[in-house]
């Protein structure tokens, strides 16, 4: 059968516009199309494959894992599931994990736990659910309501109540809204597809001391900044932050879904048995790509080459913005940048988006201002300096245009 994107119109529901290239193989940092045509991965699957394309480790656990047994549902555990989850709480706050296979699921379990929590040891009425303006949480309907963009919870009925949000880095409003009432506070521990905004330590500390005072859970959704993203096993580590109940997914897997919902055994308690669950969740494939990923990042010289790489990039960008007059500015941190476009080229990251595909560049937006970036966390050197030329010719196309 001819595969081409033509078909995507005919068979696909239309919720999607995907570029007009279809891959077909990936090694680390590239990636070939139906034409064989090279293009250097600066998008990472949205800051998924923390290790490029078919990193050996990871086709070793999936292929090794493949022969042994792919699946059982949670009427049994498995040794892949009960090693990754080993490693996620020695090396994190945490001392209990709940497996999932999306960060929308994770981030629904950490919802529904915190819920759960508040109803057990507090009361009925300990049920608000603050979170912030233009963040992030998925796309399941208790996700997309707590998450801070309307536009993707409007227009579906009646949403889950008890939700607010405020502005990111505004503590005083935060304060205003908290009450004893307060049963979850989550956030972003710096947000991603709402354009890569960082939190001021003043934000991160005042937001731990408020649930502190209130006796509500702080949620840090790391689905999008975890696994060595920003440089840090998790971002909470570098913030000198430590949340209650942790999410994480996208790069945990490297390319194979999973997810997860990290906490204390204290709060774990109220998911006794029966109250929530997955069948898909802990699969034996899954867990076993995600040990091989976890324990490929969870490295110091992964992480401090997150730090080397993001300066290449940071040079990069300066050089070229030098040039073009481009950006305003660069934000995000580690692998996780965003060049925001100035005054003369609002609204057009998605132009950037596919001037860099067109040269050979894969590339994301975050909004309509911001050209965003999520490499793999190993990519040589050398490819993000090929990447960049590229890029660079992308910017040149539109600027000389
Ligand atoms: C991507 C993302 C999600 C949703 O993850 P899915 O795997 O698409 O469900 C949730 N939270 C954050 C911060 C994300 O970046």
């Amino acid at each position: 059968m001819q595969v081409t994107r033509e078909l995507f119109d005919e068979v696909m529901v239309p919720n999607y516009a995907p570029s007009s290239i279809i891959p077909v193989r990936g090694q680390g940092s590239r990636v070939w199309d139906q034409n064989d045509n090279e293009l250097i991965d600066f998008a990472g699957g949205i800051a998924v494959n923390c290790l490029g394309h078919c990193h050996p480790a990871l086709v070793n656990a999936l292929t090794e894992q493949a022969q042994k047994i792919w699946h059982l549902s949670n009427v049994m555990t498995n040794e892949p599931a009960l090693r990754l989850a080993k490693k996620l709480t020695d090396n994190t706050f945490a001392d209990k994990v709940y497996y999932a296979n999306s960060g929308a699921e994770s981030n629904e379990a950490a919802l529904k736990l915190a819920r759960r929590w508040a109803l057990d040891n507090h009361g009925s009425d300990k049920d608000q659910i603050i979170a912030f303006k233009q963040g992030f949480h998925g796309r399941t309907f208790f996700t997309v309501t707590v998450g801070g963009q309307e536009a993707y919870s409007n227009g579906f009925g009646p949403k889950p109540g008890a939700v607010e949000h405020v502005e990111y880095n505004d503590l005083e409003a935060l304060k205003a809204i908290m009450s004893d009432k307060t049963c979850a506070v989550m956030m972003e521990p710096l947000q991603g597809e709402g354009g890569l905004v960082s939190p001021t330590d003043e934000f991160a500390k005042g937001v731990r001391e408020l649930c502190d005072e209130h006796n509500a859970l702080l949620i840090f959704d790391e689905v999008q900044t975890g696994v060595g993203r920003l440089g840090a096993l998790y971002a909470y580590m570098d913030l000198g932050v430590t949340p209650d109940i942790l999410t994480t997914a996208k790069a945990l897997g490297g390319g194979f879904p999973i997810g997860a919902m990290i906490t204390t055994t204290e709060i774990a308690k109220s998911l006794k048995p029966g109250t929530h669950g997955s069948t898909y969740g802990g699969n034996p494939l899954a867990c076993a790509v995600g040990e091989a990923a976890f324990d490929t990042v969870n490295t110091e010289e992964v992480l401090n080459g997150v730090k080397e790489k993001e300066a290449q990039f940071r040079e990069g960008f300066a050089a070229i913005n030098a040039k073009y007059n481009v950006f305003s500015e660069i934000r995000g941190k580690g692998l996780l940048l965003g060049a925001v476009l100035n005054e003369q080229y609002q609204g057009r990251a998605r132009d950037f988006m596919v001037a860099s595909a067109d040269n050979g560049l894969m590339a994301l937006v975050a909004g309509t201002n911001i050209v965003r970036f999520a490499p793999s966390l190993v990519i040589p050197s050398e490819d993000i300096a090929e990447g960049l030329a590229r890029f660079e010719k992308a910017v040149a196309s539109i600027v000389n245009a």
